[in-house]
């Protein structure tokens, strides 16, 4: 398990400012220890960018950093997948599908299905892994 500590607005809002950004925290929660296929054990990847998929140099097996998270395949950015679970968490009253939809500038079906997603991984203790690592103690928001 690894460490917990608080992050602030700000923190959050520099450490992850794009789809990169998201990207390699998937990569890091998924391969601490740096990447291994999960097939042939190679540790070598190359990066699909545009799909936030890696790809095995020796193998050719692809993995998804997003696989087993909310996230797998969607079509909505990280950035706001990231953002919604922020307010979500911080929001006492739970941010309504209407403030996302403004908020993030999404549809209000992509940010009505966001935010059941999110509620529902919330409400399962074994799902902090589906919500990458952004899990709510108490009344403080934590990065794991
Ligand atoms: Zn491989």
């Amino acid at each position: 398990m690894a460490k917990q500590e608080p992050i602030s607005l700000l923190e959050f809002q520099s450490r992850f400012r794009n789809e990169e950004a998201y990207g390699e925290h998937f990569f890091n929660l998924r391969w601490p220890e740096g990447f291994c296929c999960p097939k042939c054990g190679n540790k070598t990847p190359y990066l699909i960018k545009t799909r936030h998929l890696y790809e095995c140099t020796a193998c050719s097996y692809q993995v998804s950093v997003t696989a087993g998270t909310v996230m797998h395949k969607t079509r909505t950015s990280l950035v706001a997948w990231f953002w919604a679970i922020y307010l979500i968490a911080h929001d006492k009253r739970g941010s309504s599908s209407l403030l996302l939809k403004k908020t993030l500038g999404v549809s209000y079906q992509t940010a009505w299905a966001i935010s059941h997603k999110i509620r529902k991984a919330m409400v399962d203790r074994d799902s902090q892994y589906k919500l990458a690592g952004l899990i709510k103690m108490d009344d403080a928001y934590y990065y794991q």
